[in-house]
């Protein structure tokens, strides 16, 4: 099932969405007594789930009621770098100029803190004189759904609630420029997150394309069974001494064709709009202002 947060009666409410026929369903009018967000939907999966179900005709879904699924999630979303083949070719004389053996046998994980959250909706604002490098990146994203610390990957998809698409906007100098990525990753309204999460049973995440446009401009295609780091690998690792908790969410790479690997590299500019589409999820889109 599909399920989003809208924006609706002033406030946000989670919906069950049938993306063909462009209808959606408040929770709140399924489940008797839910009047909460994504995360504790997640938290309470099992029990309610049986009651998610369409029950009538449900209500038109207009777009732009859309937020980001998980709107501020509890903590930072953990991403990983470098987890495509094409696009670690593409960054290896920038980027990942510096990597050493160690990251070619473990994955580069850094984080997005959680404000930098924005929806389908929101434009990514360019930090003007901040950085002049503004690039996209396709991702996508897993939610977890089952918390614990130490998942082996042989359970690992057992903890996995969920798929989303993720944005990881990036300041290329200014990731370049301090060693540890986050600060280049993380600038206000730098995560657009959307347009719902598609649950587990729905989605093979491990055999799923994706592909990104830059004003009607296909840059990005490629798909999962590319990745370097599988997503039981990314999770297992993500859960090494650290417990993973419901709705956190790690974003797991993206593919080749970001700004920074075209000769010349090409740069977001304002007006610009970053088209996301995942098979199985949707479409993800934003302005750049
Ligand atoms: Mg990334």
């Amino acid at each position: 099932m599909k399920l989003a947060t809208l924006k609706l009666n002033g406030g946000s409410a989670v919906c069950l969405i049938d993306a063909d026929k462009q209808r959606y369903w408040p929770l709140s009018d399924l489940v008797p007594g839910f009047e909460s967000n994504m995360h504790q939907l997640v938290q309470n999966f099992d029990q309610i789930r049986a009651q998610i179900q369409p029950r009538g005709e449900g209500q038109a879904l207009d777009a732009s009621l859309l937020l980001a699924p998980i709107e501020r999630p509890f903590r930072n979303v953990f991403c990983v770098g470098r987890n495509y083949h094409a696009h670690a070719k593409e960054l290896s004389s920038s980027v990942f100029k510096d990597n050493d053996k160690n990251v070619q046998s473990w994955p580069i994980v850094f984080t997005k803190v959680p404000e930098s959250v924005v929806g389908p909706n929101d434009a990514v604002e360019l930090p003007q004189g901040v950085s002049e490098q503004i690039d996209y990146e396709a991702e996508l994203a897993i939610v977890i759904g089952k918390g614990g610390k130490n998942i082996s990957r042989a359970d690992a998809m057992s903890h996995v609630f969920g798929y989303t698409i993720v944005n990881d906007v990036t300041a290329r100098d200014v990731q370049m420029r301090h060693q540890q990525w986050d600060m280049g990753k993380s600038f206000d309204t730098f995560c657009p997150m959307g347009p719902w999460v598609v649950t587990a049973d729905e989605l093979d995440g491990s055999n799923t394309r994706v592909r990104c446009w830059v004003n009607g401009e296909l840059r990005q295609d490629g798909a999962t069974p590319d990745l370097i780091f599988d997503l039981p690998s990314l999770i297992e690792t993500c859960s090494r001494g650290i417990t993973l908790y419901p709705g956190d969410i790690i974003a797991t790479g993206t593919p080749a064709g970001v700004g920074m690997g075209l000769n010349p590299p090409q740069y977001l500019k304002t007006g610009d709009v970053v088209r996301i589409e995942i098979d199985g999820i949707g479409v993800l889109e934003n302005t750049f202002k």
